[in-house]
Parts: structure tokens; C-alpha cells; sequence
């Protein structure tokens, strides 16, 4: 048997790095010019069925005193008391993929423009080697992920993938570290550009599953990518 996981108190100097790093993220996805006044990101707390996100605030004005810390089911567990409007994206993902250590949600150009074109986001470099040969899926709920019954729709069309895309909506983009999410979420609209670019020209020569593979297997953890995305940031008032 195994006992009920320990949640940190918010104020908890062990979360001070992981707290940084989520502000950090919001800052890197708002400098790339992925998120607008919306989207966020979210980290599991290790080992605990709870979460810390930005508290309803845009990306790029995140601070560390605007970050909130909920469980599974969405009740407030610390910081600041105003929810992003769309927490179940974030607690329902987690709730049935355990292998998820942050979420990333945004209303990325690119995600939403494939998410209502009639072909798929299909990867054409090594940049999109997280993705399907044949392309994320797509969540086709109208409407914003405001309620648990939209999330676990969401949660359901994720699947075990690590990207879906949301109709008329943007993305949701999961991966096992706050850095990894970041990159996949920069990364998938490089690929989307990429696509856009490619599809002008007729039928793109996309990646195979066997080739995508390859890429995977030659991929390394992106330390170096956050640290590049860290060096693009300004200073900010
Ligand atoms: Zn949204």
C-alpha cells in the first residue's frame, strides 16, 4: 500500500526553482510570439496529484507572485486565488497521463490554423519528431476548456500523444519537464509555418514513421534549446 502523496505548502522553499522556471516558461512562449494575453503552463508537483499554473494572468506579465497551485479536482491550494479560466485542461490531462510532467496550453497561429484546415500538421523536419506521422489529433469541442466534463473530452483526444490540437481554438502540448513542453510548443509552430510554407508549393515529401524514429532515437533532453530561449529574454519591468 502506498501512502497519500505530500503536497507542499505553496510558500515552501522547495518550489522556489520549479516556481522560476514556470515563470520563466510563460516569459520564453510570450518573447517567441506563441502566446498572446493567453494560453499557460502548468508543472506537477513531484510525486503529488497537484499542480502549479499561472493564476488567470497573461504569459508574458507572469510573476511569481501570480502563480497558483491546485490538486486534480481544481480546488485552491495556495498562491493566488484566481484560477486561469481553463484549468481542466491541466488537471484532467494529468489525471490520466501520470507520465505528464507539464502542460502547455496556448492559442498558437499556427495550431489553430491546422486545427480547421482539411489536411493535417504532418511533420516535414526533425523539429516535429514528437508528433505522429500522420499529425496530432484534433479536439473538436466548441467552447473554452472551462469545466471538467470539456477537459476530459480533451484529455480523451490527447490520447497518449503529446500534442492535440483544438478546433478554432489553438493547442494543448504535454511533456515530462517544464523545458520539454516549452520546446515542443515552440517547435510545433515552427513545424505549422513550416507546413504552411511547404503546402504552397503542393504535396510536401513528408517524414515517415520509420524516419521519424531515426530523429527521435539521435534526439537529445533540449537543455540547450532553454538555455538559447532563456538568452532571448529581455529585461522586463
Ligand atoms: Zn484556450
Amino acid at each position: 500500500m502506498s501512502s497519500a502523496p505530500r503536497v507542499p505548502a505553496f510558500d515552501a522553499s522547495e518550489l522556489n526553482e520549479l516556481k522560476q522556471k514556470l515563470v520563466t516558461a510563460c516569459h520564453i512562449l510570450d518573447r517567441e510570439g506563441i502566446t498572446d494575453g493567453y494560453g499557460h503552463v502548468s508543472v506537477r508537483l513531484p510525486g503529488a496529484a497537484a499542480f502549479l499554473t499561472i493564476a488567470n494572468v497573461s504569459p508574458g506579465c507572469a510573476t511569481l507572485e501570480r502563480l497558483i497551485m491546485q490538486d486534480l479536482e481544481g480546488n485552491y491550494l495556495g498562491g493566488a486565488n484566481t484560477p486561469p479560466n481553463e484549468w481542466p485542461i491541466h488537471a484532467c490531462v494529468m489525471k490520466v497521463r501520470p507520465d505528464v510532467t507539464s502542460v502547455c496550453h496556448t492559442h498558437s497561429l499556427w495550431s489553430t490554423l491546422f486545427s480547421v484546415l482539411p489536411m493535417k500538421l504532418r511533420p516535414l523536419h526533425h523539429y516535429g519528431n514528437f508528433l505522429p506521422a500522420g499529425g496530432p489529433p484534433i479536439y473538436q469541442g466548441a467552447g473554452l476548456v472551462r469545466t471538467v466534463e470539456r477537459g476530459d473530452a480533451l484529455a480523451a483526444a490527447l490520447g497518449d500523444a503529446a500534442v492535440v490540437l483544438m478546433r478554432a481554438h489553438g493547442d494543448t502540448v504535454v511533456g515530462d519537464s517544464i523545458e520539454q513542453v516549452v520546446q515542443r510548443t515552440i517547435r510545433l509552430a515552427k513545424i505549422g509555418e513550416l507546413a504552411h510554407l511547404a503546402l504552397l508549393h503542393g504535396e510536401p515529401d513528408y517524414l515517415k514513421a520509420e524516419e521519424l524514429e531515426i530523429f527521435r532515437a539521435d534526439s537529445k533532453f533540449p537543455a540547450r534549446g532553454w538555455e538559447y530561449y532563456v538568452s532571448r529574454l529581455g529585461p522586463r519591468s
